[in-house]
């Protein structure tokens, strides 16, 4: 009946979009495949300039004797401006390599030793900060992954934490398995997100407008690489928090 033939080409039609969409999707597909190997190939490439730049900017003001304290401010901006730019640069190097799916690197990982040792080496900047920096680890936390980019992905959530966090402050570590998957909590006792804001922090380049500046070693890029870190894993790092309160990262991973 005419019902038949309304579903079928429904059906048809939806079949017909889905093939068109495939069939489109690859050009833009391609053209973001080569977006990336281009950031990748500046990035890298911008490194050695920007080496000399700081050199040659860093090695005058060793010897403040012979360049006059004018000079000595204009080579410390170079130097400054300079150390920014590497940071961007390696960070934007990091987020093309990383959204590349890639299991070069991967063996068995002890989770808790990384998040252990990171503490570690926070530990004076919280004690600086007045900040009390928290550890709580349930026992099994074994996973596949790349150490390296699992150690920056912890770092930047745990940098951001401190950051956001005022003097006497929490920021919490806090781990559970659920299942086949890993959770991990990095809470603060921060400055929080805005509701409007919540849907941004993992974009690439956003930042709230009180958040740190390019000097303070911001650059915007910190969630974005570490959220590419997360699914690159199989995972994901979702964000709940409330403005003057606190926020919680919580990273889900798949466990071994
Ligand atoms: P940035 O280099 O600016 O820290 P990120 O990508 O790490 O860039 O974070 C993006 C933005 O998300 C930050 O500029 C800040 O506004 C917000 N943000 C990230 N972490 C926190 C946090 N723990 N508490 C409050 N705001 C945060």
């Amino acid at each position: 009946g005419l019902g038949g033939g309304i579903i079928i080409t429904l059906v048809l039609s939806s079949i017909g979009g889905i093939l068109l969409t495939r069939q489109a999707m690859q050009p833009i597909e391609e053209s973001f495949q080569r977006l990336k190997q281009f950031t990748a190939d500046a990035s890298h490439e911008l490194r050695s300039p920007l080496m000399a730049i700081k050199i040659n900017a860093e090695l005058p003001l060793e010897y403040p004797d012979e360049i006059g304290p004018k000079d000595a401010e204009k080579f410390q901006a170079i130097a400054s401006a300079t150390n920014q730019m590497t940071r961007l640069t390696e960070d934007l190097l990091l987020l093309a390599r990383t959204d590349r799916v890639s299991t070069q690197n991967w063996n068995t990982i002890d989770l808790a030793s990384i998040l252990d040792n990171l503490i570690q080496l926070y530990k004076p900047q919280a004690e600086v900060k007045q900040i009390n920096l928290k550890l709580q680890l349930i026992a099994n936390l074994q996973l596949i992954g790349d150490t390296v980019q699992l150690i920056r992905l912890f770092t930047n959530l745990v940098e951001n934490a401190l950051y956001y966090t005022p003097s006497q402050g929490v920021v919490e570590i806090k781990s559970s398995r659920v299942g086949s998957q890993v959770f991990i909590d990095v809470q603060d006792t921060g400055v929080g997100i805005a509701p409007e804001h919540i849907d941004k922090v993992f974009e690439r380049f956003w930042r709230a407008t009180q958040s740190r500046s390019y000097w303070d070693g911001g650059s915007g890029l910190g969630l974005a690489i570490a959220q590419a870190i997360a699914q690159n894993h199989g995972g994901l790092i979702t964000v709940t928090s409330k403005l003057g309160v606190g926020s919680c990262f919580t990273v889900r991973l798949p466990a071994l």
